[in-house]
């Protein structure tokens, strides 16, 4: 029987290779997707991650909850804080980490693939060359496998394709799936402008990966 993945689907450049990883990997009729609703501030991501999916010719499917922004406290759900790569002297951490939101994520698509008889779940995390999120690092994910696999008496996988990965040999693996027709779909900013303001710390750490990498942005060239 052929194994099926479910890809945690952002609209954004890395989720968008890992849909194409997975593609190439388990074939594109065992491959899913799933994006969350969170409150986030930029809607368009939902866009992005419907019209990406359905370039690939993968299912989408949105959960929706909004915990994050009651919570509040982070510049993705507050409009009320402006996004800033400064980091905080108390946490050490950009205020655009919002706490435990990788954890609460793969837990959701953990039992969406639990239901749907889906073995492994592909996410776009890596702990190399980004904004140092603790929620993003190898120990991190295995911890949550682990802890997934006691809770549901399961055996699901937490396949993170991009964790050693620069961006610019995420930009390379990307080119080498034939993803960058689909990157011109994608949504990086975090100020949710496009054409992409170019100023953010997500825009300028996508542009490096790009320029390193020697490929032109697809996205670039569209907009
Ligand atoms: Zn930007």
């Amino acid at each position: 029987m052929q194994t099926k993945a479910l890809v945690v689907l952002s609209g954004g450049q890395d989720s968008t290779t890992c849909l194409y990883w997975a593609i190439k990997n388990f074939g594109a009729p065992n491959v899913s997707s799933i994006t969350f609703d969170y409150g986030q501030r930029h809607r368009i991501e939902l866009d992005c991650a419907r019209e990406v999916a359905a370039y690939a010719g993968v299912d989408n499917s949105v959960l929706p909850f909004n915990t994050f922004s009651a919570i509040g406290g982070d510049a993705l759900t507050d409009s009320g804080i402006a996004v800033s790569s400064h980091v905080s002297s108390d946490s050490g951490l950009p205020n655009t980490f919002v706490p435990g939101r990788n954890l609460i994520f793969l837990t959701y698509a953990a039992a969406f693939a639990y239901r749907r008889g889906i073995e492994n779940i592909v996410t776009g995390v890596a702990q190399t060359d980004y904004s140092g999120y603790p929620d993003c690092r190898e120990e991190t994910m295995r911890a949550l496998e682990a802890a997934l696999n006691l809770g549901m008496e399961s055996e699901l996988r937490i396949l993170t394709p991009l964790m050693h990965l620069s961006k610019c040999e995420t930009v390379e693996l990307a080119s080498g799936l034939g993803a960058l027709p689909a990157m011109a779909l994608t949504h990086t900013c975090y100020n949710g402008q496009r054409p992409p303001c170019g100023q953010c710390p997500a825009c300028e750490l996508r542009a490096r990966g790009f320029a390193e990498a020697g490929i032109d942005d697809p996205l670039l060239q569209t907009s």
